[in-house]
This record gives structure tokens, C-alpha cells and sequence, in this order.
């Protein structure tokens, strides 16, 4: 498990969902809307941390996320949960790990029987209108379960891809959710909106091919002298972010436009990184490397949040929903909840916090059940798979991976360069030590493969909140 302290037990669904309640349960749990910020959540698939110009990359890829940064609080450390597109987003949306919400693979839909609560049911029930605007397959709404909560759930699809109408561009996506806004603007409002482009096949786009560089860089892509393969296929990826990032600031021109930039917490965050050519590998999904499992986030409320910090200390996108419920001012647990609150770490400056607990990630694929390279943009199937392949955690600078069926140990020393990891000799480490990481991982594994057992420490507003939201006795 990985936090000590909480409602962090158990899980409790039930299945039984109407929002037909009265609203005056919720009240008493000290939500105000009139209060609350509205929500604007941005996702950037396939984006791995060390490739935006925020965090030392050579090549201006971000000037939008840098801005963004520049007025919230940017995580320098922050992990995703298991680096595929599904699995990953439900865990954003229900601060449950993969084995908990029931989706540990691509193609498969959250538990439906129990059912987690989603982040998007919950605003919807305190009076936000909410909307959805992705732009990938794996993340549709009769795949994934995550259409819950929402007015609109928007995947106009229109980038085909051989047969399939799979995706589409940051541009489209955006141009669509800007609609939705500028009508709802002025409501309380819940937007999520899905960046795509980074992920495989890189398109090199040329108005962002030849981008500038930083002032003091300190990550660099292979040279093409060294690698021309490599390094083309880099830049190409490096300019689908640069051409998400272009399009992000017309969203965010909208929020000021609209006078509502400074009543709106935005939360940006990837699903997960991707690997280009590191260990050998290209993609995401089925290893746990840095390079996949290390992704931005940034926390922006200028009202509230401090501008420009950055934040050491390991967190987790299973925290992205109990960070957001704090800022809306709502005190209340999901079931099962693991992930914690980060507006304290935030608020009260702990910025390189070595004793935070463990962050974990895991993955379930395994390349041999990887659809062919065609089928990349919108793999679909779904054979469940209960056991991960890798599982791993964070904790101050050490990263430890276990995998294969001896579940064989590999220790590493993080470094302010990300990626670069330095792999210690098992030979090096104390015994006692290795046996505590495994325990540790086994531990976290064990208690939240627990699913479905009842939760047994709600608190009394927890329990009123889920009966206001129609679960029947929790
Ligand atoms: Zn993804």
C-alpha cells in the first residue's frame, strides 16, 4: 500500500449509481460552488517530462507549458501509474491503481460491477457542467467506462488510420472543445481535454521542425551524426509536442478572454512518456524505465497556488483526484482511494521531500502480446490480464523494477538528468535491503489486488457524499 495513513484499507463499489439526490447532503460536507474554481484538466498522451523546454530540454518544445508553469507549481518528479492510455487515465480520473479499477491493459473497461467513482461524477453532482474532448480510441467512452459524469463526451474522430477512424489532431480536438467553452465558459465548468499527437507514428510537422533552442540546456536528443535514424525520428516526435503545446495556448488565450483564467485550476499531466530508442526500445506500455513512467504535471490557480515553484518531492498521477477535490473546496474520499491530496505539499512549500512515501508503476503488457506496429494507433484487445509483468517505485533518488518470473530486482540511482539512471550492482547492495524492496512492492501489490472487499474507515461526510451521489449503503 502506499500510504500509511487514511481511508487507504480496502475498496468499497456499489452498484447502484442515480444523481437524482438532493444536493443539500453534499452541502453539508462544506462544498460551495459559488466558491469553487472551475477545472480545466489537460492531458498530453505519450509526452515524457524530459522532452518539454520546462525541464532543461535543448529544443523549445513547450513554450506554452513553460508559461503555464511559470504561473502554478511544476512537479519535477512525477510518475505515472502503468504507461499505457487507458489504464492510465482511469487511474487520473478515480486515484485508483489499474488493478483496483479493473482496466490493467489497453482495450479493457473499468470494473462495472462494483463501479469506481470518476472525478467527472462527482463535479457533475455538485453543479458543474462538464465535458470531455480526447482524441484517441483507447480512451472511448464504451471501451474505457470513462463517458460517466459528463454533458458531452466528445470523440469526433477524424484521422483514419488504415481502416479505423482512430484519432484525431491537437488542432481539431481543440478547435472543438474552444466551442464547448466558449458557451460554458461562464458556467462552472469541468473540462478535460486529450492531446494525442505525440504518440507513434511521429509526424514531422515544419512549422515546428527547426525549433529554437533553451538558454542553458541540459537534456540533448542523439546527434544525427551519431544516430541519423534515431535522431530523426526524435525531432519529429519533439515537434508533435511543439504543435499540441501551439494549440494549448489558444485554450488558455480563450480562459483569459473570457475573464475566467484566474477562477480556473488547471491541472496538465502525460498518461505516460515513451522511449525513443533507450534500452533499445521505441513505444510505451510493457517496461517501466524512466523514459516512459516519468511525465510533467503542473498545478496552475494563481488565487491560490504559488507561481513559479518547482517541487522535488516523487508524487503520482493517483493523486491527481484528491489534489483537484481539495481545491474545489470538497472534503471527501473515493472509495478505495490511494492517492492523497498534494495541496499541502504545495501550499506549504515542501519542495524535496526524501521521506514522501513510495511512488509505484507497473505494467501488464508484455511485448509478445503487443498487436503489430500497424495496429499501434488503436490496439484494442482486451484479454484480461490480472498479473503485471514489472512493477516498480520511487522513493527519494532510488528506483527499484522487479521482473521476471524470478521477479529479479534492479536497483537505481535517479539523477537531475531524468532519464539518465545508474543501474547499482546487486553485489553492492546490502541483502537486508533487496529483501525489503521486494517485501515492499509485494506489500503494495497485495493490499490493493484486494478490489472488492468493503472499505471499512469511511468517515461520516464520506458516507454522506456517496449517499448523496445514489450509492445505497455505504
Ligand atoms: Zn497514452
Amino acid at each position: 500500500m502506499r500510504r500509511t495513513f487514511g481511508a487507504l484499507l480496502a475498496v468499497l463499489f456499489l452498484p447502484c449509481i442515480s444523481f437524482a439526490r438532493s444536493r443539500v447532503k453534499i452541502k453539508k460536507s462544506g462544498f460551495d460552488l459559488k466558491k469553487a474554481p472551475n477545472v480545466l484538466l489537460v492531458t498530453f498522451d505519450t509526452t515524457r517530462a524530459d522532452h518539454l523546454s520546462c525541464f532543461g530540454y535543448v529544443r523549445r518544445t513547450s513554450p506554452t507549458i513553460d508559461t503555464l508553469a511559470a504561473h502554478g507549481v511544476l512537479f519535477m518528479n512525477a510518475y505515472t501509474v502503468e504507461p499505457l492510455t487507458g489504464p492510465s487515465h482511469i487511474t487520473m480520473m478515480t486515484s485508483l491503481y489499474p488493478q483496483q479499477h479493473g482496466a490493467t491493459i489497453n482495450g479493457m473497461h473499468m470494473s462495472t460491477h462494483p463501479r469506481p467513482v470518476l472525478l467527472a461524477q462527482i463535479l457533475h453532482h455538485l453543479g458543474y457542467k462538464t465535458a470531455a474532448f480526447i482524441s484517441a480510441w483507447t480512451l472511448k467512452k464504451s471501451i474505457t467506462g470513462l463517458g460517466k459524469g459528463y454533458n458531452v463526451y466528445n470523440e469526433n474522430f477524424t484521422y483514419h488510420y488504415k481502416l479505423v477512424n482512430s484519432a484525431r489532431r491537437g488542432d481539431q480536438m481543440g478547435r472543438a472543445s474552444r466551442k464547448w467553452l466558449r458557451k460554458h465558459g461562464h458556467s462552472h465548468f469541468f473540462l478535460w481535454v486529450h492531446y494525442f499527437d505525440p504518440h507513434h507514428p511521429y509526424v514531422l510537422h515544419s512549422k515546428f521542425a527547426n525549433l529554437p533552442h533553451i538558454k542553458n540546456p541540459r537534456i540533448f536528443p542523439v546527434s544525427a551524426k551519431a544516430d541519423p535514424h534515431r535522431a530523426a525520428e526524435i525531432r519529429a516526435y519533439d515537434s508533435e509536442i511543439a504543435f499540441d503545446d501551439n494549440d494549448l495556448a489558444k485554450t488558455l488565450k480563450l480562459l483569459d478572454d473570457l475573464g475566467v483564467r484566474d477562477n480556473t485550476l488547471i491541472v496538465l499531466v502525460a498518461d505516460h512518456g515513451e522511449s525513443l530508442g533507450e534500452h533499445g526500445i521505441w513505444g510505451h506500455g510493457y517496461h517501466i524505465y524512466q523514459p516512459t513512467v516519468h511525465v510533467p504535471m503542473i498545478y496552475s490557480f494563481p488565487k491560490e497556488i504559488p507561481q513559479g515553484e518547482r517541487i522535488k518531492t516523487n508524487v503520482s498521477t493517483v493523486d491527481i483526484l484528491p489534489t483537484v477535490l481539495s481545491y474545489i473546496g470538497l472534503s471527501f474520499k473515493v472509495p478505495g482511494q490511494e492517492g492523497y491530496s498534494l495541496k499541502p505539499m504545495i501550499q506549504h512549500d515542501v519542495k524535496d521531500d526524501v521521506h514522501a512515501p513510495p511512488s509505484f508503476f507497473e505494467a501488464y503488457a508484455e511485448p509478445a502480446l503487443l498487436p503489430p506496429k500497424w495496429m499501434s494507433m488503436f490496439w484494442t484487445w482486451a484479454e484480461t490480464k490480472r498479473d503485471p509483468s514489472m512493477t516498480g517505485f520511487v522513493q527519494g533518488n532510488l528506483k527499484v523494477i522487479s521482473s521476471g518470473s524470478n521477479d529479479a530486482l534492479s536497483v537505481y540511482h535517479l539523477s537531475d538528468n531524468y532519464s539518465k539512471t545508474k543501474l547499482l550492482a546487486n553485489r553492492n547492495l546490502k541483502v537486508a535491503n533487496l529483501s525489503g524492496y521486494k517485501e515492499e512492492l509485494d506489500n503494495w501489490f497485495k493490499e490493493t489486488n484486494r478490489g472488492l472487499t468493503p472499505q471499512v474507515d469511511l468517515s461520516k461526510q464520506d458516507m454522506e457524499m456517496l449517499k448523496s451521489l445514489g450509492y445505497a449503503n455505504p
